[in-house]
């Protein structure tokens, strides 16, 4: 019986860190779901700043957005 409960135990832990993860700022790093808009990726693009547009794609989503709108220059080097 008690190693049941310490199974199950064990099982919680996981779960719970699990969610803990998934609930972490860092899963704000993801690529959006939907397409942003113009001000969704001014916004993005400040709250990534410290970002690298190679590992951060919700960045890399953000500054497309901004440079298909005409906002951004891809060539005219690093605006954020
Ligand atoms: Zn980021």
């Amino acid at each position: 019986m008690q190693m049941v409960l310490v199974v199950f135990g064990g099982l919680l832990v996981l779960c719970a860190s699990a969610l803990w993860v998934s609930l972490k700022p860092a899963g704000a790093h993801t690529a959006p779901e939907h397409e942003l808009s113009v001000n969704e990726a001014h916004r993005t693009m400040q709250r990534h700043r410290g970002c690298s547009r190679d590992d951060c794609p919700r960045k890399e989503a953000a500054f497309r957005v901004l440079v298909e709108s005409g906002r951004v220059r891809p060539d005219s080097g690093r605006l954020y």
